[in-house]
């Protein structure tokens, strides 16, 4: 009897426990757009996303091994991270444009890490990791051009045009190079956001505030801070340039001293985080990486499949999956209990009757799917489960949810916003394939 109510309160809390790693991010929020100074998603809504990035991807320098899918898994499914920059190191040893072979293989590693950020339903900013990049504008073209052919179409996409820019002016040389980049991706990609580096390290923020690039949509700035040497000076800059009406984006912040290493700066970073909190700023954490300095989330070593554990976590890296696992900016109605208006008609919080019908194609008692009260789709998956993975595709055969590796029994699909149509839902199960038609009217 001992042993059943054991076991009645151990499903009770893994229940629990596995719904809120399992909440969809992309598929909620869509299409993302400039709105002033914020990031609104498809419905408007101001959000904001934490996640880590990756180091410089340049062969060789250690941080290009973490370039995995697997790595891109861990840190959605267990850090519950809704953004990762992939730093594609430009011009130094190694990088994109030392040789053909090093082209390939750091073009192989961003296409990786955003592969692994769709299938994860995140979103990836693709940095063009380079101090010099008004040197290389014809080479950033191409690159960028390739990027928004093969992925503009999708809604997880950012593009970071210029990582640091050094000592070099925001009107004569920074803004010509991104005006001429953001014009070639144009030509593919009509909507997803570009941000753009700003002068000294990007931290000149108030340049491009006083002189913004106005030919063009849904552009943002970049902001750079570590912790242990910037202070409430650029916190001033920053919030003075989103006053004059510009979006920034942090892509990268330390906890440490500005040449990545120091110790952890607790209370500045506790004072960093709390203002891009409290302004909606999108930002990712320098860096995902096992280098010996203070900046690296992980020690010697670690892992390059994910999975680590308390002790593959350095000082900062601690610190740093605290404030991603708990960062709110993204979180969908259902978990944060309604940001929506009910007065609105068009709310998607909307309850709308009839609703949603599931039929079952090839029926397998193993699996038990179904669409609850809330307009849940719930995929329950039998005790001991392996190598489970599902898909959900829309009509027009558009995926909209892939969860690979499954690690979780119950799983979780809002449905509320989907648009009138039919899904598809396919459950690959062992070797067993399980197919559901989904009917929302
Ligand atoms: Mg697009």
């Amino acid at each position: 009897m001992k042993k059943i109510l054991y076991l009645i309160l151990m499903c009770g809390f893994s229940f629990q426990f596995l719904i809120a790693q399992n909440q969809g991010k992309v598929s909620y929020h869509g299409q993302l757009s400039i709105n002033g100074s914020k990031i609104v998603n498809q419905y408007s809504d101001t959000v904001s996303f934490a996640g880590p990035s990756l180091f410089w991807s340049n062969t060789w320098w250690g941080g290009d091994k973490y370039y995995t899918a697997e790595v891109v898994d861990w840190v959605a499914q267990d850090w519950d991270a809704t953004i990762i920059r992939a730093a594609m190191g430009v011009d130094e040893s190694g990088g994109y444009l030392t040789s053909t072979t090093n082209k390939t293989a750091n073009y192989e590693r961003i296409t990786t890490v955003i592969d692994a950020a769709i299938d994860n339903d995140m979103y990836v900013i693709v940095d063009w990791h380079s101090h010099h990049a008004e040197d290389y504008e014809t080479e950033a073209i191409a690159f960028f051009t390739a990027i928004a052919q093969e992925y503009g179409d999708n809604p997880n996409i950012m593009y970071e045009i210029y990582n640091e820019p050094l000592e070099v002016p925001w009107s004569t040389v920074i803004k010509p190079y991104a005006e001429s980049v953001i014009a070639a991706i144009r030509e593919y990609d009509t909507d997803n956001i570009i941000v753009v580096g700003t002068p000294i390290w990007s931290q000149k923020v108030d340049d491009a505030a006083a002189n913004p690039i106005t030919d063009y949509d849904n552009i943002a700035y970049t902001a750079h801070f570590y912790a242990g040497t910037h202070t409430q000076w650029l916190r001033d800059r920053i919030l003075a340039a989103m006053n004059d009406g510009i979006a920034i984006i942090i892509t990268e912040w330390g906890t440490v001293d500005s040449d990545g290493n120091g110790g952890v700066a607790t209370e500045s970073s506790n004072a960093w985080v709390d203002f891009m909190k409290e302004h909606d700023i999108t930002n990712c954490n320098w860096a995902l990486n096992d280098k010996n300095e203070g900046a690296s989330a992980l020690v010697p070593g670690a892992s390059t499949a994910g999975y680590w554990s308390d002790s593959d976590l350095t000082t900062s890296g601690k610190y740093v999956y605290q404030v991603i696992k708990n960062w709110e900016g993204a979180l969908i109605p259902d978990e944060s209990g309604g940001s929506q208006d009910p007065e609105n008609p068009e709310d998607p919080q909307e309850p709308e009757e009839p609703v949603v019908s599931l039929d079952n194609l090839n029926h397998d008692e193993n699996v038990n799917v179904f669409v609850n009260n809330a307009q849940q789709l719930i995929i329950q998956l039998p005790d001991n489960f392996q190598n489970a993975s599902f898909v959900i595709y829309s009509q027009q055969g558009q995926k909209l949810v892939h969860e690979h590796n499954v690690r979780v029994q119950t799983s979780q699909v809002p449905l509320q916003n989907y648009v009138p149509g039919l899904y598809i839902v396919i459950i690959r199960l062992h070797n067993t394939i399980h197919q559901y038609k989904i009917i929302k009217k």
